[in-house]
């Protein structure tokens, strides 16, 4: 199986968005095209001459080490203007556009390319007591599948490394010759209606319930889909029955996924469900030490201990920070005190770090402003309008205040940091809809900015 130029440089780009800044990656990066591989050489297609001048300065390093972990080898990289067939490259080269030629040295027996991102592997996933518990179920099944735990339900908030995980049991069983198929809640869907429309549902049938593993990421998604529900319930039977692994995971637990078919909770729950906790402070610092090892300069332990500091929960947010310190201190040629990190990543988090609003003053204003109590709003056992109103507490403690999801969680007395989630991404939602929402929230911040 080959994948396109195109296919290979999304990839690519995918990675470089990692670890390229955002404004950045959509100004030089995002206007481009993968266009051939020829000759151990890849041709990277760009809008104009200013851009492929730019990418040829100050990225071409980073494009090679990209390109290179993404096909398993080291290959060349011409930036040509345009985006035809010949063309005329930055250097004046002409480049052709042909079908790829994969390294031999990543196919399996049949000649298959390692289908999972290089980087997410078990040996580059950092274990702290956020996520052991995780990490051990996620190891065990990919060395020994259908055997321990099946199906395994990993859930967690955005960003802590469900994905990261789910592709290193990819990864380590694929090496071991399994079948494995990594898949979304989104693909899986849309796959699906597809195949409807376009009468593949053999097809469709097929490539879901052959492989040994499946991975199904992101299964929030299938809330509310039931006809997509359904399907995926007889797709789990039929993997379940003939022992074959499944491995989901979610942003939140079985049992509060909302609008989910019953027999399709039941069968989440059937296995082992371990979740991963927003990492602590030694974590973080665990975290930033393995990624900045990847880093061209050195990163002193102080200025590793300032982004650790941060009330950052999420480990993508955590890996941005790098990366920014990383561009400015090249960009000014500065060494890597404390100081640069906090100038750099000051407006990352300028308005966490400037708010002085407390989450009690917040609880007060919510309270008052719906001509409610603090105590009713505390208050677990309470009617649907009050504990929306403790959702508004959560979102908007989320959105003013510095503070982590178990700082919040242990505010308002939640045990479990996903409850804390699952309340600002109803607000999240509701804000969307409701209009009337809209402006009482704008309303209670701006009678928070007066006091
Ligand atoms: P999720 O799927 O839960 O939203 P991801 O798996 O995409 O999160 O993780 C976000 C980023 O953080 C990825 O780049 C991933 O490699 C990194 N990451 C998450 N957890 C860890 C960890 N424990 N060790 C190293 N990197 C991690
Ligand atoms: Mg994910």
């Amino acid at each position: 199986m080959s994948r396109t130029p195109q296919e290979i440089w999304q990839a690519v780009l995918g990675e470089l968005q990692l670890q390229i800044n955002k404004t950045n990656f959509i100004t030089w990066l995002k206007p481009t095209k993968g266009l051939s591989l020829d000759n151990n050489v890849f041709t990277v297609g760009v809008p104009n001459s200013f851009v492929g001048e730019w990418l040829e300065k100050r990225w071409i390093n980073l494009i090679k080490k990209t390109l290179a972990s993404t096909l398993g080898c080291d290959t060349g990289v011409k930036i040509q203007v345009g985006f035809g067939l010949l063309n005329t490259t930055v250097n004046g080269n002409a480049a052709s556009h042909r079908q790829i030629q994969e390294p031999e040295h990543r196919k399996d027996q049949h000649g298959v390319v390692c289908p999972f991102f290089p980087k997410y592997t078990f040996d580059s996933f950092v274990v702290s007591d956020s996520n052991r518990i995780a990490y051990s179920a996620a190891l065990g099944v990919a060395q020994n599948p259908a055997k321990t735990y099946n199906p395994l339900f990993i859930y967690s908030g955005s960003g802590l490394g469900k994905t990261h995980l789910l592709q290193a049991i990819g990864h380590t069983a694929w090496n071991s010759g399994y079948n494995v198929l990594y898949s979304n809640g989104e693909q899986f869907t849309n796959e699906f209606i597809n195949s409807l429309r376009y009468h593949t549902t053999e097809d469709f049938r097929l490539k879901y319930r052959t492989p040994d593993i499946l991975l199904m990421d992101d299964v929030q998604f299938f809330s509310g889909k039931e006809q997509t529900q359904e399907t995926f319930f007889y797709t789990f039977n039929d993997l379940h029955n003939s022992s074959h692994q499944i491995v989901i995971s979610c942003d939140q637990p079985p049992k509060s996924l909302p609008h989910l078919v019953e027999r399709l909770r039941s069968r989440f729950e059937w296995g082992i469900i371990v979740d991963i906790t927003p990492p602590d402070y030694e974590a973080r610092l665990a975290i930033l030490k393995a990624k900045s090892e990847c880093c061209p300069v050195p990163f002193p332990q102080e200025a590793l201990e300032t982004i650790a500091k941060m009330p950052i929960d999420n480990i993508r947010e955590l890996e941005g920070c790098i990366n920014k310190v990383m561009a400015c201190a090249s960009i000014f040629n500065e060494p890597l005190t404390s100081e640069v990190v906090l100038k750099a990543i000051e407006d990352i988090y300028k308005h966490r770090q400037e708010s002085r609003l407390t989450p009690q003053q917040i609880l007060e204003q919510v309270a008052s402003h719906y001509d409610s109590t603090t105590q009713a709003i505390l208050n677990k056992k309470r009617d649907r309008s009050t504990t929306f109103l403790r959702y508004i507490v959560i979102y908007l403690i989320r959105e003013q205040c510095s503070l982590s999801l178990s700082n919040i969680g242990d505010f308002l007395g939640y045990k479990d940091h996903t409850s804390i989630l699952y309340g600002y991404d109803k607000v999240v939602k509701a804000l969307k809809k409701d209009e009337n929402l809209k402006q009482s929230v704008e309303k209670i911040i701006q009678e928070l900015k007066n006091l």
